[in-house]
């Protein structure tokens, strides 16, 4: 078994008196991809915001965040991008009006503050990940098209140099090629050790992209297994990948 990256365990999330998870136990190792899927309203955005740290009005959180071992579940947001933590959010939050370069930089503040030669390096490897963005540099992140969006989305979180890297669902509303290439770089990125979590609607890429899966149904894991067994299974099959 590799070392753990992320270790939830019995995690509960209620918004006022609804609770919305209700005792999740997930574990991400180093260099793995593990996928939540689901239906909609399952609670999968609410379990990455909690494991991010996101303050989510009426959200009230109980249950273990350990990263690397370590129990971050009462840091703050920075202090859990500090330790290793980088979330790319459904919404890509970019700054609109700011260069794609200084979208990326963003993204580094955190970890380096203003030590330019050190994140001169980190920026040269988005770069190499992501060519488009090279080219694009000093154009306004709110002129790129939706999947350069989520390139700068993406490679703002990398800026960080994550040990865990959470996505909610990258793929959404884009062209098949480009999720092709987002997905390539996820898989790069687990080649360099990095442990990440993936929520995705499109559970056919996910699956086969992804090591190890749980299945997510109102707030509760309801299966779970390597990625290629899910991928199999006839529920699975019937439910979330249908016919096509
Ligand atoms: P989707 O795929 O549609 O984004 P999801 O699996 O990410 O769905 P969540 O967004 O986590 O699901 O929602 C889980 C449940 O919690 C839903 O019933 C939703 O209505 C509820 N919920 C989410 N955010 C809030 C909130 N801020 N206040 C109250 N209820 C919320």
């Amino acid at each position: 078994m590799t070392t753990s990256i992320l270790q939830v365990n019995d995690l509960h999330v209620a918004y006022g008196k609804v609770e919305a998870l209700h005792g999740l136990n997930i574990r991400v190792g180093a260099g793995q991809i593990v996928t939540v899927i689901g239906p909609n309203g399952a609670g999968k955005s609410t379990m990455l915001n909690a494991i991010a740290g996101a303050q989510v009005a009426n959200a009230s959180t109980r249950g273990a965040v350990l990263l690397r071992g370590a129990d971050v579940g009462s840091y703050p947001v920075e202090q859990r991008v500090a330790q290793g933590m980088s979330l790319v959010p459904e919404s890509r939050d970019l700054f609109t009006t700011m260069s794609v370069e200084d979208n990326l930089l963003l993204g580094a503040y955190t970890r380096y503050r203003r030590r330019e030669k050190d994140y001169a390096a980190t920026l040269e490897s988005v770069y190499e990940l992501f060519p488009r963005l090279r080219e694009r540099r000093m154009q306004a992140a709110g002129t790129m098209s939706g999947g350069e969006r989520q390139m700068v989305a993406l490679g703002r979180a990398l800026m960080a140099r994550p040990t865990l890297l959470m996505l909610d669902e990258p793929s959404l509303g884009l062209a098949p090629l480009i999720v092709k290439e987002i997905f390539r770089v996820i898989v790069r990125l687990k080649e360099t050790g990095v442990g990440i979590l993936l929520v995705e609607q499109n559970a056919r890429a996910a699956l086969q992209a992804a090591d190890y899966g749980y299945v997510l149904e109102t707030g509760e894991v309801v299966m779970e297994g390597p990625a290629a067994q899910l991928a199999n299974d006839p529920k699975v099959i019937d439910t979330y990948l249908g016919l096509n």
